[in-house]
């Protein structure tokens, strides 16, 4: 991709009305804009993230014999009655049709899912099932001002299985978590495993809490188990496998895994035959992931005092080549070889001084810089990693060679 085509827009001064960094730093590099508290438009340098983010989440998912569907965002309010959520659902957002008729915009997929599957699942043949979408979820938070990590309007994964028991459902968690942790990792995050409370039919939920002192959460973290657990749920000073002292630290959930037990089959009456004829509840389990919060907390995470610095798995592209226009002729043609293998942001634009373009990329943050300076009259460039300080000199024909 030519800059000079890019849209995008970048600040150097700091949004007044933002307080995150994550916020800060994504508008300024041009990823978000800011509609209003907690609602954000995606640039198309933004969507690539999220892009990146969404593909790992499916390749994992997918892995595992999960399928993909995609679910309503407008849930007649009779669906939601019959949970009693319509009017307990604290965050829920409602409207109104021109007829009369009465929907929730979709805060969770509970509501439709479980009358889908019941459409579907009749004997214990059909089970187990795991089902999960990539989607747009609406919730009235009153704090919107923590950027990309509480939405008004946010993506989510949400992932719902169905089991014949609450054997199969814990088993069915475990894994989810294994490969949640995978997921994570592949972000650039490192997600510690709490507990927290919300089981209904297990003592504990997981969450995955990403340390960082911008988080809204306190979790006490065992750094010999690598466990955690909620200060929601636990106030204690050791840990409760190894006794070790706990450490408190503050941190951002960007995922959680729940068994459901029968509560929403109980609600809508979803039931199986087994193999001895007899009729039983089919039991389930929900897991979410952020996808947009995951986002923002990447940036919390990985960014130094100029700009973002993204890992290489979820950056919107690999290399970002800087033509100083020494030369010309050679950015493009080093541009054109490197996009047949690797994605390039190729910044040919004429007439933006050198200082403006390292400032513009330092922000941007993408993960191998390849400055077309001076150097260029005798074959070579100026190449490093957006996390590293010192350049190195390289040979035009040996660019390939230094990036794998
Ligand atoms: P929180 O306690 O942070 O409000 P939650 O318990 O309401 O989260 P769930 O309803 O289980 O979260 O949603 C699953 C995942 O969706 C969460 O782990 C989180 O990563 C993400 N999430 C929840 N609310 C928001 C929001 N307002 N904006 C962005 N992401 C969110
Ligand atoms: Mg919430």
């Amino acid at each position: 991709m030519r800059q000079s085509e890019l849209v995008y827009k970048t600040y150097k001064e700091e949004p007044a009305d933002e307080k995150s960094r994550n916020a800060k730093l994504l508008i300024r590099a041009g990823f978000i804009e800011k509609v209003s508290a907690g609602i954000y438009n995606f640039l198309p340098l933004g969507l690539r993230v999220i892009n990146k983010i969404e593909n790992i989440i499916r390749e994992e998912l997918n892995k595992i014999g999960c399928q993909e569907l995609l679910l309503t965002n407008l849930h007649p309010k009779e669906y939601w009655e019959k949970t009693g959520r319509w009017e307990i659902f604290d965050a829920l957002f409602k409207t109104k049709s021109k007829t009369g008729s009465e929907y929730a915009l979709a805060p969770t997929h509970e509501e439709v899912i479980f009358p889908l599957v019941k459409k579907i699942i009749k004997s214990y043949k059909d089970l187990p099932v795991a089902l999960y979408q990539i989607n747009t979820k609406f919730r009235d938070e009153l704090r919107a001002k923590s950027g990309l990590l509480r939405g008004r309007e946010f993506i989510m994964k949400d992932l719902y299985s169905f089991h014949k028991n609450n054997e199969e459902v814990e088993k069915f968690k475990k894994l989810v978590d294994k490969t949640y942790k995978k997921i994570f990792k592949r972000c650039g995050l490192n997600a510690i495993e709490t507990f927290a409370s919300g089981g209904t039919f297990s003592k504990y939920s997981t969450e995955f809490q990403v340390p960082t002192d911008s988080g809204e959460d306190e979790i006490y973290y065992c750094e010999k188990c690598k466990k955690a657990w909620n200060k929601e749920i636990y106030k204690k000073d050791y840990c409760e496998i190894c006794k070790s002292k706990l450490v408190k630290l503050k941190s951002i959930e960007v995922g959680n895994t729940f068994n459901l037990g029968t509560k929403y089959s109980e609600a809508f009456d979803l039931k199986y035959i087994d193999k001895d004829n007899k009729e039983r509840p089919v039991y389930a389990g929900c897991y979410g992931i952020g996808v947009t919060r995951l986002m923002g907390a990447i940036v919390e995470v990985h960014n130094d005092e100029k700009g973002i610095i993204w890992p290489e798995s979820v950056a919107p592209f690999k290399i970002h080549i800087l033509d100083l226009k020494f030369k010309k002729g050679v950015g493009e043609k080093i541009y054109k070889d490197l996009i047949k293998n690797y994605e390039v942001l190729y910044d040919d634009r004429e007439n933006v001084s050198p200082g403006e373009k390292f400032a513009e990329s330092d922000l941007i943050g993408i993960p191998y810089r390849i400055v077309i300076g001076e150097k260029i009259k005798n074959n070579k460039v100026d190449i490093k990693k957006r996390s590293e300080k010192k350049y190195k000199e390289v040979n035009i024909k040996d660019i390939r060679k230094w990036l794998n």
